[in-house]
């Protein structure tokens, strides 16, 4: 029974193991390729809008290099890496003669309002060398500013780059917005199929 199972009924279940993985290779063989062959091609945008790169800043909507963060925190405690590092604005500062002022006012018993800073923080940086894309960041944000970004042709040869100003990087993505586009030989990968 031994000699059976060993000389008959193995090599059969191997060969029918070896045929349905042939099986599964030969139906991708035969699909177009999915890869496209950089730069000559590019993604295009239907893919590259699944695409989840670094996390980056959401901008308002008439104002794209400013972010709509309030400064809460809520992401740097919550991140479980400990790498976004968020420093809120400080109120603009005041002379001597309006604290004067208001001071007397306030003898007087008058309500003071003296003025805020900013709600956008003063500075916001993210070390994607530490990042792990858990999304904990994006899903505690109350004012919707923050995002994966679909920037797949990011690259950085240290690590020092890759920690990285998500302040500056909104306003350098507004002046890319506003500019006109640049020309570029490379073309869509779909688009390329199709011609
Ligand atoms: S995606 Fe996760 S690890 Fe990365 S910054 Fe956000 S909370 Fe931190
Ligand atoms: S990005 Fe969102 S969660 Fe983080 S400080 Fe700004 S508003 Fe708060």
């Amino acid at each position: 029974m031994n000699a059976l199972r060993k000389h008959v009924i193995q090599p059969i279940i191997d060969c029918w193991s070896l045929l349905v993985g042939l099986k599964i290779t030969g139906k991708y063989f035969c699909q177009p390729l999915i890869t496209v062959h950089y730069p000559r091609q590019v993604i295009d945008d239907e893919n590259l809008s699944t695409y989840g790169g670094h996390v980056e800043l959401i901008g308002m909507p008439k104002d794209p290099a400013t972010p709509k963060c309030i400064s809460c925190m809520m992401c740097v405690t919550n991140c479980p890496s400990n790498c976004l590092k968020v420093v809120k604005s400080k109120p603009p500062v005041t002379t001597p003669e309006q604290e004067q002022a208001w001071k007397e006012a306030e003898e007087r018993g008058e309500k003071v309002t003296r003025p805020k800073g900013p709600k956008y923080p003063a500075k916001f940086m993210y070390d994607y060398t530490l990042c792990s894309l858990c999304g904990t960041c994006i899903d505690n944000c109350p004012a919707n500013t923050l995002r994966f970004s679909n920037n797949i042709y990011w690259v950085a040869t240290s690590r020092k780059e890759m920690h990285i100003d998500l302040l500056a990087r909104l306003r350098e993505k507004a002046t890319d917005l506003s500019a006109p586009a640049p020309k570029t030989e490379a073309k869509p990968a779909a688009a390329e199929k199709e011609a």
